[in-house]
């Protein structure tokens, strides 16, 4: 006989570990105990060491789907003979990392309970087991338990507690579970928040939305507004009360069977659509389509995702209709998820709400996702996905607390070799996102008893994040360290792949402080976790009236019309007589006119000039429809472009001015602008090889790491990294988390590590 004590870390708890445990103890025939301690489960294990050696076998060849073990190891201890094998209590209070589940979408036996009239829950929107169901976004505290839980206030019924202490039982300690005696409730409101009496919610909510009335409904991370997608005048209308133009809408559809009927869905993305974290997928839209142009006007694609909780699949199959499922806030606010607070904002939005007593902890929206070439590519990482730790190739034994960004905000937690990135956090700048911002915070180092030491933030100022990391860490006495918004964009595409060796990072994106004060965003780096230089960057012109020139694409035409022509003629009938002449001073005498690098910036110009659009809705809209009007046609040569070198730190310059006279010359002899889109296009990615390999001729480098939210452009992306594995390099593209400025945590923890930590070995 012979006893063991088993640690094991991971994503353990609130997967159904603990009976898979029970049930291999109790088919080897031993006793002892399993239970849950913050960061994983403790095993004690008793029985003759064959028995003993094939349970461990077994225990991380074969886990509960969901589980994901970290680590694994065992000590002998002196045996005590138990008569049984238990499951215990949980306990509170151990060091190590803690790792918690994403939310996890409805299973296939619960699903079939759902839609079972003799099931004991038929038709109850709240059913989940140890394989389904909420986790991050009922949590409010560690280690998973129902009483750190939003369901902590529901007490269960005597049949739901025989299930929850049934070994045998799929919902044995499913701490959210629940039913239709015990559990939350749904009710609906009307547009004051009044409560409407029905005996049938859902269905009276269905046929309200069928009916063409805007509905906000309460579901895992947040509210949604929701609508019929075949109803134009609905969906025109949720436009006009959310102060949303243009911005596309999401979709939710019963089964990937209804997506296929409004988009074309190759394997890689049905399989995203269909798996338990149900993201937002791009499809590429059919023509015709069931869905509302007004849905994603001008929009080659459709964001689709199908029901993740139980709620979602009876209302979408109550409806039978695609439905408009967008966050609940007004234009850019994140997301409602307060009960009281969401229905005094959706309050002339909404006709009616769908509501229920369960509280949201975590407000969490949906994640965005598409696939190119086979393999994803995350827009928005959140939920489903967070928190889900991201192994680094670094150890670090100092806890850091990486604060982002200001838009598109992300936090990371780290600790050993371990990243903990949040949910999407939304942009600082509005008021109830930077409370978030610090209410999650508290809540992740909380959850996972991480008190940080070292506070990363970026190298801008006035960031939101930034000025939270210098307080807090005056006020703490922590460290805090600047991280250049170009090198963190580098470093999360080196992390996510695990590279530790020196690399070209190409760096393209709207905006990010520059070490030299001027905004940088079309950069090429070299350098690792620990230094970098900047190698070439992109010619600097004017950003005239800074924001406003993001919001107004044709001043950055103007800015580089000048630039390179000394001509605004191009420009000068299509833009109101005033402003034109306001913005040609600003830039001429440099008021209100930083310098800027962007590569962003410049797509935005072209996208101006070729008269796709001046004005955009949303930042990177102008560029969007540049690089679709580009797809539409065959690449036929490119415009040519200058290097030269730099006498102060000897850094490539890139000259955009021949582009931009390239452009203006296709646009004189008349050439369509499509054509122009992907003559520029194809110049880009010339430029972004031929630098790559001028930098690898000089400093001997061969992996090249391509970041920022320029590189969410599918033609771009592709055909760089195409051309750059042609010609022998190691060229890599964010797979894991966003290329945008919502993966620039993670690259602020890796560099943070890798500064105070053991460096490149594990
Ligand atoms: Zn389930
Ligand atoms: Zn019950
Ligand atoms: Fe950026």
């Amino acid at each position: 006989m012979e006893r063991r004590l088993i640690t094991i870390r991971g994503i353990v708890q609130g997967v159904g570990f603990r009976p898979f445990v029970y049930e291999l103890a109790v088919r080897f025939d031993l006793t002892g105990f399993v239970k849950n301690q913050a960061g994983g489960v403790e095993i004690e294990v008793e029985g003759d060491t064959g028995s003993l050696n094939s349970f461990l076998t077994e225990l991380s060849a074969k886990p509960p789907p969901w589980a994901r073990i970290e680590s694994l190891d065992w000590r002998p201890r002196p045996t005590r003979g138990d008569r049984d094998f238990r499951i215990g209590p949980s306990e509170v209070a151990r060091d190590g990392p803690i790792f918690i589940s994403p939310d996890v979408a409805t299973c296939a036996d619960c699903l079939k309970e759902l839609f079972d009239p003799a099931d004991r829950r038929f038709r109850y929107p709240f059913l989940n087991c140890t394989s389904c169901g909420p986790r991050l976004t009922i949590v409010t505290g560690a280690p998973y338990d129902r009483s750190r839980t939003s369901m902590a206030a529901f007490t269960m019924c005597p049949a739901c507690q025989s299930e929850y202490d049934d070994p045998g039982n799929r919902r044995f300690h499913a701490q959210p579970t629940c039913c239709t005696v015990c559990g939350p409730r749904l009710r609906v409101l009307d547009g004051q928040g009044h409560s409407i009496a029905t005996d049938d919610p859902l269905a009276f909510f269905a046929a309200s939305l069928r009916a063409g009335r805007l509905g906000a409904l309460k579901g895992l991370g947040g509210y949604h507004l929701a609508c019929d997608a075949r109803n134009a005048v609905a969906v025109a209308e949720l436009r006009k009360r959310k102060h949303r133009d243009e911005k596309p809408f999401a979709l939710m559809v019963r089964d990937d069977v209804a997506a296929e009927g409004m988009a074309e869905i190759e394997p890689a993305e049905r399989e995203l659509l269909l798996s338990s974290r149900r993201p937002i997928v791009l499809l590429r839209k059919r023509h015709p389509s069931p869905v509302a142009a007004e849905v994603a006007p001008r929009n080659p694609f459709l964001g689709v995702m199908l029901p993740y909780t139980p709620l979602h699949h009876l209302l979408l199959r109550e409806v039978d209709a695609p439905l408009v499922m967008t966050s609940g806030n007004r234009s850019d606010e994140p997301i409602a998820y307060v009960d009281d607070d969401a229905v005094k904002r959706l309050a002339g939005i909404a006709d009616l709400f769908l509501v229920h007593d369960r509280p949201i902890q975590v407000r969490c929206d949906d994640s965005v996702t598409r696939i190119v070439n086979g393999i994803e590519m995350p827009l928005r990482r959140s939920r489903g996905y967070a928190p889900s730790s991201i192994s680094l190739p670094m150890s670090c034994p100092v806890p850091i607390l990486a604060v982002g960004g200001q838009m598109k905000g992300t936090l990371t937690l780290g600790r050993d070799h371990h990243a903990f990135m949040s949910h999407h956090l939304g942009d600082l700048d509005h008021f109830d996102a930077y409370r978030s911002f610090l209410s999650d915070t508290a809540l992740y180092e909380h959850l996972f008893a991480i008190r940080p030491m070292v506070l990363v933030h970026d190298l801008h100022p006035d960031y939101a994040s930034t000025r939270y990391a210098r307080q807090r860490c005056e006020k703490e006495r922590l460290e805090a360290l600047a991280i250049q918004h170009h090198h963190a964009h580098m470093a999360s595409c080196m992390a996510e792949h695990g590279l530790v060796e020196p690399v070209i990072g190409v760096s393209f994106d709207g905006s990010g402080r520059g070490t030299d004060g001027a905004i940088w965003g079309g950069e090429f780096l070299v350098g690792d976790y620990g230094h970098f230089r900047r190698a070439a960057h992109l010619r600097y012109v004017g950003l005239p009236g800074g924001d406003q020139a993001v919001r107004e694409p044709w001043r950055m035409a103007l800015a580089h019309l000048l630039d390179a022509t000394g001509s605004g003629d191009l420009l000068e009938n299509r833009i109101a007589k005033l402003a034109f002449r306001t913005v040609r001073q600003m830039i001429e005498r440099g008021i209100n006119t930083p310098l800027t690098s962007s590569a962003g910036r410049l797509f935005d110009a072209v996208a101006a000039l070729v008269g796709i659009r001046d004005y955009v809705n949303f930042e990177g809209q102008a560029a969007m429809e540049l690089e679709w009007s580009a797809a539409d046609t065959v690449s036929d040569g490119a415009y040519s472009w200058e290097v030269e070198r730099e006498s102060v730190n000897h850094s490539l310059l890139i000259d955009t001015r021949p582009i931009i006279r390239g452009v203006v010359a296709d646009i004189r002899a008349s050439t369509h602008s499509s054509k122009i889109a992907r003559r520029f296009h194809e110049t880009m990615i010339e430029m972004i090889v031929g630098v790559c390999r001028q930098i690898r001729h000089e400093a001997g480098i061969n992996v090249v790491v391509l970041s920022g939210g320029v590189f969410m452009n599918v033609l771009l992306v592709s055909g760089c990294l195409e051309r750059l594995r042609g010609e022998g390099f190691r060229a890599y593209r964010q797979q894991r988390v966003p290329c945008n400025d919502g993966g620039l945590s993670l690259g602020q923890m890796a560099i943070a590590m890798f500064r105070h930590g053991s460096g490149g070995g594990r």
